[in-house]
């Protein structure tokens, strides 16, 4: 027990801080020294990473209901073990002698009980929706109850029932798990292959930069930097195909790879008739092609390339004036 609330819980915050300082100080200095848009002020830039506290805010109106239950689970998450009665008195009698207002203990269990609540509505949803259950990899379920332990079982210890020593042991183990985990936790942006045209919509809305595309040969690739990117979900507000999504992503070597820019999608580019060059992305132009047929427009232009569009109207006007 001592070495569980002395050496390792120290070990942990220790880890705790530095990972999260490192982070925020790696998006500070992606975001300020973005090139995407050499025009973007100081200011902007400032608004921009201010924007980070409020993660997914873009996304929001897509299903605001379940956005308002996510909102409400992280602020639980966070403001319960910080304003809690048993922590700050641990953390008051410690070597720092901290201590600050606490909540009143019953809006502390209602916080706590609401943590644990929503984890299991989170849980049962991954389980039971198809579309949620395609997407949702193990270490998300085992996120979603790393997430619901320490807050469980420290409201068993609040309430001393139980064994209170293996209570709180548990509690203190989980709840220091939970710090590791949070500090290699990531929210990434994810494309569903399935369902993306290559469309660019995303990146050219991207406030930060962090996504990019690049063609190369007969594919579109998109590119994306963890460390760049502040979860404000503009390319899931953007994205006409809800092919753009943001993941939680548990990984150490995340830490290191959220530095460099990583390729997190490609679409294959449609060759031009006339010249053989690769243009627009393929999906993308059959789904135009779709439409413009369902409506009995001609269609013949998309099979060609900007360069011999532009020539062969330039052709046809001359014809026509001849
Ligand atoms: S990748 Fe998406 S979530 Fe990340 S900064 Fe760009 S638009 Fe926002
Ligand atoms: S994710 Fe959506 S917006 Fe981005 S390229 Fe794919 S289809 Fe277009």
């Amino acid at each position: 027990m001592s070495f569980v609330m002395g050496p390792l819980l120290w070990t942990t915050l220790l880890i705790f801080i530095l990972a999260i300082s490192t982070r925020t100080l790696a998006c500070f200095f992606a975001v300020m020294r973005s090139g995407k848009n050499e025009d973007y002020r100081w200011r902007y830039r400032l608004a921009t990473l201010g924007r980070s506290l409020l993660p997914f805010y873009r996304a929001a109106p897509k299903d605001p209901l379940y956005a308002a239950v996510r909102y409400a689970f992280h602020v639980c998450l966070v403001v319960a073990p910080l304003w809690a009665s048993g922590h700050i008195v641990m953390l008051s009698v410690s070597r720092f002698g901290w201590s600050w207002a606490p909540l009143p203990d019953p809006w502390a269990d209602a916080m706590t009980l609401l943590v644990v609540i929503l984890a299991a509505y989170f849980f049962i949803r991954r389980l039971a929706v198809r579309d949620i259950q395609l997407n949702a990899s193990n270490p998300r379920y085992v996120l979603i109850v790393i997430s619901a332990f320490p807050f469980l079982t420290g409201f068993i210890a609040h309430h001393q029932w139980f064994d209170y020593r293996a209570v709180l042991t548990t509690h203190m183990l989980t709840g220091e798990a939970l710090l590791v985990v949070a500090a290699f936790l990531f929210c990434r942006t994810w494309f569903n292959a399935a369902k993306c045209t290559g469309c660019a919509a995303c990146v050219i809305k991207c406030p930060t930069g962090t996504l990019e595309s690049r063609d190369k040969g007969r594919f579109r690739f998109f590119t994306y930097c963890t460390s760049q990117c502040i979860g404000c979900g503009t390319c899931i507000a953007t994205c006409p195909e809800d092919a753009a999504e943001l993941h939680h992503e548990i990984s150490l070597k995340g830490f290191f790879r959220g530095f460099v820019k990583q390729e997190i999608g490609s679409v294959e580019l449609k060759v031009c008739e006339k010249c053989g060059c690769f243009f627009g992305p393929m999906l993308q132009l059959e789904q135009v092609e779709g439409m413009m047929a369902d409506r009995k427009m001609g269609i013949s232009t998309l099979k060609y390339c900007d360069k011999c569009r532009r020539r062969l109207m330039l052709n046809l006007s001359a014809v026509l004036h001849r």
